[in-house]
């Protein structure tokens, strides 16, 4: 177990995990209203094996550290296993997650049951702001590998090398 420093114990922490493969206009919506939430907002990218993705992690967590360079109360990490194993290690209280739709609704119910039976940890939903909520990083990586204007759904950060 980790202990934390003295000014530490109180902050209330939360953690948005996701691909961000690429980080989008949608992604940066949610996390910017979560600082006016939270002291802290840990953008979390989750690594998994047998996934494979169009940025590497490196460039994933560059784009994120660099959209939010000037804000202190953001941190970028990666973590593989489980979210709320990784939310007890660093004392985060809280999981972060954005609504688009129904079928997000759906999904995200039953994480966040699954969640709150393994741990105490809460999960606090934004709905997606209106002219970001049709963005998804998947219809982002499509406009990409068909060479369209990707950079109309994702913050200046976000750049594909030539
Ligand atoms: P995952 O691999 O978990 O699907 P994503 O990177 O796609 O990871 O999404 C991470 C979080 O961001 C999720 O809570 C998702 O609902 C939210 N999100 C994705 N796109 C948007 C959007 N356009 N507006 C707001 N939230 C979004």
């Amino acid at each position: 177990m980790r202990f934390l420093p003295s000014q530490e114990i109180n902050m209330k922490r939360a953690l948005f995990p996701g691909s961000f493969d690429p980080l989008t206009l949608g992604h940066y919506d949610i996390i910017k209203r979560g600082v006016t939430l939270f002291d802290e907002v840990i953008v979390a990218i989750g690594v998994n094996v047998e996934k494979k993705y169009m940025f590497s992690l490196e460039e994933r967590k560059q784009f994120i550290e660099e959209a939010f360079a000037d804000e202190p109360k953001i941190k970028v990490v990666t973590y593989k296993g489980l979210t709320v194993e990784f939310c007890k290690e660093k004392g985060v209280g809280f999981i972060l997650r954005g609504l688009r739709n129904p079928a997000d609704f759906e999904f995200e119910k039953a994480i966040a049951h699954t969640n709150r039976k393994l741990t105490e940890i809460e999960t606090v939903f934004l709905l997606t702001a209106a002219k970001t909520s049709f963005i998804s990083s998947s219809i982002v990586r499509d406009v990409i590998r068909n060479n369209g204007d990707y950079t109309k759904f994702v913050p200046k950060a976000v750049r594909v090398k030539q």
